[in-house]
């Protein structure tokens, strides 16, 4: 598709944050021409994930603002300029609903991604939303349009996973199954998950869809730890009534007086880093997934902690395709018994998009969800 031209473009509505603790504006972009190889998505669903906050607060590096968040969305495609296809090789069509992974760049061609076999690692990995601005183009979801570069991966929702369960589960699922997978999780390992966020939250599912158990997670508040019981976990502790002492003495209890075979970390405080390695049993592994911005120093024992136990700490960076891919095959199968829809609070419009960010920073929310179509309907729930 080509725009002769003289001729108007479109003027697609975009949330856009103009640079960090400012205001939420809308502003007007014109809606790019297609070349081969990309669409423009019709947002049906974006979210307000804790990454949109530390991008409010300044606590990313190099991101370059006025940026339009939403690094997970879904959508109807609007319009798209072919080939554009599945991995099967399937072409996809105007009006197919479909996610897409955030990650664009990757270059299969750099060290990192073809002898270190770390693509999260490869530096020409560009992210929707968070290192993409909007003087980049219509390149995240807190708007009308997106523009889906040559290259981006998309997928069809499966039948039954409507956008926006997808999107209730969102980036915090795709992290959660990454760090799953990553600690390397079994049929009847006991599971300690530190953190009752997004990522904590599916952390749980997760770790209890793949035969953990138990499955044993430490937060707050109380509503968290309610949802995290829901998602999967068989017993909850909150850090607000138990210290460090009583609740590694309740995890003990429950762990054989070993302490647990996998730690996932999903909290963002580097204190959980050294208290999670304690629950550890003496060769386990502590996967850490929440230290995604920097948030200071800890002091850890390397010789009880680590040496002595014998202990395997996995960092857990970013996330490929292949968790985007099994994160919403999963929450397909698995949607009737894991409430993911439950982790968006509300559903905001666009112009709404600033209120939904200071709910999300404010805690009132563990998520919320940008719908710049309308919010879900019973017929799109399906
Ligand atoms: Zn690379
Ligand atoms: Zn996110």
């Amino acid at each position: 598709m080509s725009v002769s031209p003289g001729v108007a473009r479109r003027l697609v509505r975009a949330a856009v944050m103009p640079a960090p603790r400012a205001p939420i504006e809308m502003r007007e972009y014109p809606e790019p021409p297609l070349a081969p190889g990309e669409a423009i998505l019709e947002t049906l669903a974006s979210e307000v994930c804790g990454t949109d906050v530390h991008l409010w607060h300044g606590r990313l590096a190099g991101v370059p603002y006025p940026l339009i968040p939403g690094h997970v969305a879904a959508g109807r495609i609007a319009a798209l300029a072919p080939p554009v296809a599945d991995l099967d090789g399937r072409p996809f069509h105007e009006g197919d609903v479909v996610a897409f992974l955030d990650v664009h760049g990757t270059c299969g061609a750099c060290w990192y991604c073809l002898v270190a076999k770390e693509s999260t690692r490869c530096p020409y990995r560009r992210v929707y939303g968070i290192t993409y601005g909007a003087n980049d183009g219509l390149l995240g979801g807190w708007a009308e349009r997106i523009h889906l570069r040559a290259g981006v991966r998309l997928l069809r929702l499966p039948e039954g996973l409507d956008p926006f369960t997808y999107v209730s589960g969102g980036c915090g699922a795709v992290t959660a199954y990454h760090a799953v997978r990553r600690g390397g999780v079994r049929l009847g390992d006991a599971v300690v998950v530190l953190g009752t966020g997004p990522v904590g939250q599916s952390a749980i599912a997760f770790a209890s869809l793949s035969g953990a158990a138990p499955v044993l997670a430490v937060g707050a508040p109380d509503n968290r730890l309610a949802m995290a019981r829901r998602m999967g976990a068989d017993a909850t502790f909150s850090i607000e009534t138990h210290d460090a002492e009583a609740r590694r003495k309740a995890l003990f209890d429950l762990t054989h007086g070993r302490g647990a075979d996998v730690v996932i970390e999903a909290t963002g405080d580097p204190a959980a880093v050294p208290e999670g390695a304690e629950l550890c049993r003496d060769g386990g592994v502590l996967v850490v997934a929440g230290q995604y911005t920097d948030t200071g120093e800890t002091r850890v024992n390397p010789h009880s902690l680590i040496n002595r136990k014998h202990l395997e700490v996995r960092g857990c960076w970013g996330s490929d395709y292949s968790h985007f891919d099994g994160a919403i095959r999963a929450m397909a199968r698995h949607q009737g018994r894991v409430p993911w829809g439950e982790q968006v609070g509300r559903w905001f419009s666009l112009d709404e998009a600033g209120e939904a960010l200071e709910q999300v920073a404010g805690q009132k929310l563990i998520k919320a969800g940008i719908a710049p179509a309308g919010a879900p309907v019973a017929a799109l729930r399906g």
